[in-house]
C-alpha cells in the first residue's frame, strides 16, 4: 500500500478504469492508483448490465448522455477492435404493441434524429419480414445498436493500466477522507493514502463517497434490482436484432427487453424494483443499513407516490414468473413459462432528487481537489470512454 499517490481514482467499473487510462495516457509519469473494495474488477453494474452499446437513440438532445453515448458508441467499437474484443452491431428494433405506442415512437423518432442518430421507420409488416416471431404494429430500426461483453472491455482496461505502470488496489475499500488545501487523505481498509487530486466511480456508493468527502450533494442513490431470464428452448434465430419495447415515459427504464448475447443465445429483462441491498442481488437480499437509507429518504416516498402504479406492477412481476412473461409475451409470443431459465440480476445505481424526481443526465460534483461521478446510469456503460476523458479534461482544468 502505497502512502502517497498523484491521482487516486476509488472504484474498479468501467467509469473508474476508462479515466485510469485516460489520465495515464495524458499523464504518463504520474503516480496513479485506483482502490477498488471487490477482488477484482467488474463485479457490480458493470459485470451485471444488458451489455447493450446503445446508440443513443433516447436521450434528451443537448444531454451528457446524448454526448456522452454518441461519442461512446465508436469509441467501444474502437477500443474493441484495437484490443480483441468481440462485438457485435446485429441493430435494435424498438417494437410497438398499440396505437398509444405507435404515437410515443414519433417522439422517439424525433428525439434520434434530434441526436443525429440513424433511424428508420418501419410499417408493421417490413417489421414483420425482418424479425417473424415479432408481433408489433410497426417499429424503429436502429441499425447502429450493437451488444459487447462489458465485463471483458473493463478487464482489458485494467490490464492495459497495470502494464502501463499503474497501480490497482484490490480488497482495498475506501472507507472515508478528508480533503485539505493541498492534498486529499482517502482511509482504506489497508492504511490511508494521500492524493493530489481524486476521483470517485463507486457507482452504487456515489452519494455516501460523495458526503464522507464533504461535497454538497443533496440526492441519494436508490438502487433499483433488475431481474433477467436466459431464454432456453428456442431456435439460435428466434431474432436477429435487439427487441425493445417502446419506453412508457412515466417508467425511469427502458422496460424488458431481449437482448442477444455475445456468448449465444438470448435474455429477456431487467426488470425494476427497489433492491433491499445496494449490491444485493437475489430477490430477497437485505442490507438494513441500505434499505434504511432509501426508506428514510423523503425523496423516495415521493418518488414511489408519482409512480406506484409501475412499482406494483414491477413487483408483481418480481415475484409472479407468469407477470414477467406477459411483458416478453406482449411483443413475442413464442416464449413460454417454460422458456425463461434464471439468470443474473444487477442492480442500478440510481440518483434521486429530494423532490422525489430521478435524475436523469450524468452529475458529476467537483470539490478543489475532487470529482465525484455522482450519476452514473445506462447508458454509461457505452459512454464510459468519453466519461473518463471529461473527468480528465476537467480535473486537470482545476489543477
Ligand atoms: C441491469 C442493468 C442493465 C444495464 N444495461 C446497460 C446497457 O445495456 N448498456 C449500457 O451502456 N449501460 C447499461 N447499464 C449501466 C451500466 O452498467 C453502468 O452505467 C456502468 O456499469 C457504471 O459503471 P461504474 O464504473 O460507474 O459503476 P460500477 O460498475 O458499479 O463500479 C463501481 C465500482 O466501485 C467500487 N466501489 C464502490 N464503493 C467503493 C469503496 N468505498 N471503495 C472501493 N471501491 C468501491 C465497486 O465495488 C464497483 O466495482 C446497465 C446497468 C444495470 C444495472
Amino acid at each position: 500500500m502505497p502512502q502517497t499517490t498523484d491521482f487516486a481514482i476509488t472504484g474498479g467499473g468501467i467509469v473508474g478504469l476508462a479515466t485510469a487510462l485516460d489520465l495515464q495516457s495524458r499523464h504518463p509519469t504520474a503516480r496513479i492508483t485506483l482502490l477498488e473494495k471487490e477482488s477484482q474488477p467488474a463485479l457490480h453494474q458493470t459485470g451485471r448490465n444488458s451489455g447493450v452499446i446503445h446508440a443513443g437513440v433516447y436521450y434528451a438532445p443537448g444531454s451528457l448522455k446524448a454526448r456522452f453515448c454518441a461519442l461512446g458508441v465508436q469509441a467501444t467499437r474502437d477500443f474493441c477492435a484495437e484490443h480483441g474484443i468481440p462485438t457485435q452491431t446485429c441493430g435494435k428494433l424498438i417494437v410497438a404493441t398499440d396505437e398509444a405506442e405507435l404515437t410515443r415512437m414519433t417522439t422517439l423518432e424525433s428525439r434520434a434524429r434530434a441526436n443525429g442518430i440513424p433511424i428508420e421507420r418501419l410499417s408493421a409488416e417490413d417489421a414483420r419480414t425482418l424479425e417473424p416471431n415479432i408481433s408489433t404494429t410497426g417499429a424503429l430500426l436502429s441499425p447502429s445498436t450493437g451488444i459487447v461483453d462489458f465485463a471483458a472491455v473493463a478487464q482489458k482496461m485494467a490490464e492495459l493500466f497495470t502494464r502501463r505502470g499503474g497501480d490497482i488496489l484490490l480488497s482495498t475499500q475506501v472507507t472515508g477522507g478528508n480533503e485539505s488545501t493541498q492534498s486529499v487523505t482517502l482511509n482504506t481498509t489497508h492504511g490511508p493514502l494521500s492524493a493530489g487530486k481524486a476521483v470517485f466511480c463507486a457507482g452504487l456508493h456515489a452519494d455516501r463517497m460523495a458526503r464522507n468527502f464533504g461535497a454538497d450533494v443533496q440526492f441519494r442513490i436508490i438502487p433499483f434490482r433488475g431481474d433477467y431470464f436466459a431464454i432456453k428452448n428456442q431456435p439460435d434465430d428466434l431474432v436477429q436484432h435487439l427487441i425493445y419495447p417502446v419506453p412508457d415515459p412515466e417508467r425511469p427504464f427502458l422496460g424488458v427487453h431481449l437482448t442477444r448475447k455475445m456468448n449465444g443465445g438470448f435474455t429477456v429483462g431487467p426488470s425494476a424494483v427497489l433492491a433491499g441491498a445496494r449490491e444485493g442481488y437475489g430477490k430477497f437480499s437485505l442490507n438494513p443499513t441500505d434499505l434504511a437509507s432509501a426508506l428514510s429518504y423523503p425523496g423516495f416516498w415521493k418518488l414511489l407516490a408519482k409512480n406506484a402504479g409501475s412499482a406494483i406492477d414491477e413487483l408483481s412481476a418480481s415475484l409472479v414468473k407468469s407477470r414477467y412473461l406477459k411483458k416478453v409475451q406482449k411483443y413475442c409470443h413464442r416464449i413460454t413459462l417454460n422458456d425463461l431459465a434464471p439468470y443474473k440480476s444487477g442492480v442500478r445505481a440510481q440518483a434521486v432528487a429530494p423532490d422525489g424526481k430521478i435524475i436523469d443526465d450524468f452529475l458529476f460534483v467537483q470539490t478543489r481537489h475532487s470529482l465525484h461521478v455522482c450519476n452514473a446510469p445506462s447508458p454509461a456503460a457505452t459512454s464510459a470512454i468519453p466519461i473518463g476523458r471529461y473527468i480528465t479534461d476537467q480535473l486537470l482544468a482545476s489543477a
